[in-house]
């Protein structure tokens, strides 16, 4: 029986934990994509550029006019848990960045050709950094490559290369570079319409033109209308939720939501969810959403509804795994059914006042 005879364990080697830990921070060119917007809205940009070859594949690269990354914290940028975001546990519970636990940057460092182009305001010139494996790049063995100074304007450019290299399996997964691109243009899309004061361009290398761009001086409405349609936009409606919280310990939390009208029938729905600012998926939110519309749009047809809800930090677990876009938070019943009520309620006096028009 010496097949049942229990294997020794071993401690995997740093490298290889990292490895793996990357592979599930970063599924896909859309989900480094998503990283990458977030740290440049956390740097405070105003103006995010996106440019993509083979469905960010080949390259994915992002150029923000944020804060910068100083000089001195470069070599230790790509590290795993490095941050400038958290410090104390305590902090998670009011955390207000995108970013906090610092994985991104290196996980994209372990599955790709990482390099990083960054200036502060004060910085006389820009700082080039490339990286591998969590750290600055060797050169001879044994020897990091020091960032170079070179030309550059304020803000940081992160360029992604060759995404997936080291990992065939991961690569081969994903077989259609135009449906990777579908997916980054849909996580821009979605930045954008939620951020209607940060201008966002997202082109393919080689196009004239971007294929997305919105001005910094915008409102969701006008956006949705410049990024889904005049037909759509013609037919949004928005509405309001507040709840303070009167009893003691039940956290307050307030909604807006924009959505569409009976008039808009579209093939699936468009679901927009941002909760503190952070695009996530939830299942019952949406249920619950498109069920106000049964009865009020023809059977196949679809809604669009984006909805921006903030929530005490307290009430909602932001440490939950960063491949778990599908998140939960305390009173969720309570909230769905709330925003659900405030759905019905605009539809029905929108009804109304149609009715009302045909009267006259
Ligand atoms: P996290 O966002 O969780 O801190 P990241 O790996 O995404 O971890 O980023 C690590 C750190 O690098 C951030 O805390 C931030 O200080 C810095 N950083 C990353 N991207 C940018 C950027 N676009 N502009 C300025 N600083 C950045
Ligand atoms: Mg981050």
């Amino acid at each position: 029986h010496e097949d049942r005879a229990p294997k020794p364990i071993r401690r995997l080697q740093e490298n290889l934990i990292n490895r793996i830990a990357a592979g599930e921070v970063i599924h896909r060119p859309a989900s480094a994509l998503k990283e990458l917007i977030e740290n440049s809205l956390d740097a405070g940009s105003t103006s995010i550029r996106i440019t993509v070859k083979d469905g960010g594949l080949k390259l994915l690269q992002l150029q923000d006019n944020g804060c910068g990354i100083r000089k001195a914290d470069l070599p230790i940028l790509a590290e795993r848990f490095t941050t400038s975001k958290l410090q104390q546990f305590s902090d998670l519970s009011k955390i207000s960045t995108y970013g906090f636990r610092g994985e991104a940057l290196a996980s994209m460092s372990y599955v790709s050709h990482l390099s990083v182009v960054t200036k502060t305001q004060t910085d006389p010139c820009a700082w080039k950094a490339f990286y591998a494996y969590g750290k600055l790049m060797e050169g001879a063995p044994g020897q990091t490559v020091d960032p170079k100074a070179c030309a550059g304007n304020d803000g940081t450019i992160i360029t992604i290369e060759d995404l997936f290299y080291n990992t065939p399996t991961r690569l081969s997964a994903l077989r259609s570079t135009s449906e990777e691109y579908n997916r980054i243009l849909d996580v821009v899309t979605k930045y954008a319409v939620h951020n209607p004061t940060v201008a966002f361009t997202c082109k393919k290398v080689g196009s004239t033109s971007p294929e997305l761009t919105t001005p910094s001086t915008n409102t969701p409405v006008n956006t949705i209308r410049m990024l889904y349609g005049h037909t759509l936009a013609r037919e949004m409606l928005s509405s309001s939720v507040t709840c303070d919280a009167s009893v003691p310990q039940s956290e307050s939390w307030k909604a807006e939501i924009h959505f569409s009208s009976a008039n808009y029938q579209g093939k699936k729905t468009i679901f927009l969810l941002f909760i503190n600012h952070r695009l996530v998926e939830s299942s019952r939110l949406k249920r619950a959403l498109e069920n106000v519309y049964t009865g009020i749009l023809p059977k196949g047809t679809s809604p669009f509804i984006y909805l921006n809800l903030q929530i005490d930090p307290r009430a909602v677990d932001v440490n939950v795994h960063p491949t778990k876009k599908e998140v939960h938070f305390l009173n969720e019943e309570g909230i769905i059914e709330k925003v659900a009520d405030s759905l019905t309620d605009a539809l029905a006096a929108k009804g109304e006042s149609r009715v009302f028009q045909t009267q006259t």
